[in-house]
Parts: structure tokens; C-alpha cells; sequence
């Protein structure tokens, strides 16, 4: 099971996307500062965080009156692999190995991510919380996805770069889990993680 953005795609698209290009165009929209836009779209951030409204375009772009969806396919340049992500996905195809896609993406963002990587490709079945209705952060994530995937925690690894995330799943009862630390190369890694941690997936091989 493999989380996809801060896992196997580079986290510093979203990065960038939220914490400068949209609060850049909101601070535009509503004749703010800069600054004052930021502080104000960053309270906001962290009030929903690691609720399925956090990770929701429509909910977004109804609250910042910005096409948040519009504005992620615009710099759709800027989405890539993670370093060494995708030669990892190629191996795991390849092998007789289950591999599927966990991920707190909103199903726009995972379109416009699959449009420029094709990642949903490598994986045998994709599951969005949004589908669930609940986060990953969720317990209720867990036991909805299990319903649908037949799968045995013991023997499931896990990777993610979100230790809240990581923390859930640890709850549910996966076993084996693994922190990505340098989910962002525009950022330096993490120099200690909350699980056993891996610097990015291709290290796995
Ligand atoms: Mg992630």
C-alpha cells in the first residue's frame, strides 16, 4: 500500500500550490498583503488539517472563491516522481506483488496527476478517501477500505510520508509501516521520523 503525494510523487508541487500560488491569487482577489493573506489562508489550512474537507477542491474553492482545480491543471508542470519513484514502480509491477494506491487525493488532483505521470498505471487498484468518505487520519477509512480489499495487516507494508497517517493505520493494526523523510526536494529531508523511515520508495529496492 503506497500513499501517493510525499510517497511516490513529489510533494513540492502541492507545496508550492498551497502555500504560495493560491495564497498569492487569493491575496490578489481581496486586495490583501501578501503576508496577510498567507496568515489568514494558513489558520484556515491548519483548522481543517487531516479532515476530508482539508483535502477537498470543491470545498476550497467554495471558501477562497478561486478554482483551485483550474489553477492545480495550470501548473500541472510542475508534478513529477519523487527521485528513483517511478523505476521503484516499474520493479513492484513486475513482481508478484499487490500494489495499490492509498491516498487522501482528491479525485481532480488525482486526475490531473495521473493526466502528466500516468501513475495510476502501476497499481492494481486505487483507493481515494474521498470514495470512503473518510480520511486516512480516520479509523473509519480503515475499516471501509478493508471492506473492499481484501487484506491482511500483518503482512501489508504500508509507506507513507504523513506520521498522523502513519499513526491510523498503525491503530487498524498494519504491522509494517514506513515513513518516506524526503517527501519534498525542494525541502531538506526530515532527519528523524516518528516510524521506521526510508529517504523515498527507491530505497525499498
Ligand atoms: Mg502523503
Amino acid at each position: 500500500m503506497l500513499d501517493m503525494d510525499g510517497t511516490v510523487l513529489d510533494l513540492a508541487y502541492d507545496n508550492y500550490m498551497w502555500r504560495q500560488h493560491v495564497p498569492r491569487l487569493y491575496a490578489a482577489q481581496n486586495g490583501l498583503e501578501p503576508e496577510a493573506a498567507r496568515d489568514a489562508l494558513f489558520a484556515k489550512f491548519k483548522s481543517m488539517q487531516g479532515s476530508l474537507d482539508w483535502y477537498c477542491l470543491d470545498h476550497w474553492s467554495n471558501e477562497l472563491g478561486l478554482d483551485i482545480a483550474k489553477l492545480h491543471r495550470d501548473e500541472n508542470h510542475r508534478i513529477g516522481y519523487l527521485p528513483g519513484a517511478e523505476k521503484f514502480l516499474q520493479t513492484v509491477r513486475e513482481l508478484d506483488i499487490r500494489v495499490i494506491l492509498v491516498t487522501n487525493s482528491h479525485g481532480d488532483t488525482l486526475t490531473i496527476k495521473d493526466e502528466v505521470t500516468g501513475v495510476t498505471e502501476y497499481f492494481d487498484e486505487v483507493y481515494t478517501s474521498h470514495r470512503f468518505g473518510h480520511a486516512k487520519e480516520s479509523q473509519d477509512f480503515w475499516h471501509a477500505l478493508a471492506k473492499e480489499e481484501d487484506f491482511d495487516p500483518k503482512t501489508t507494508l504500508f509507506v507513507d510520508d504523513t506520521a498522523r497517517v502513519l499513526r491510523s493505520a498503525e491503530d487498524y493494526g498494519v504491522s509494517m509501516l514506513l515513513q518516506v523523510t524526503h517527501p519534498d526536494t525542494t525541502s531538506d529531508p526530515r532527519k528523524d521520523s516518528e516510524f521506521a523511515g526510508v529517504t523515498g520508495v527507491r530505497d525499498l529496492l
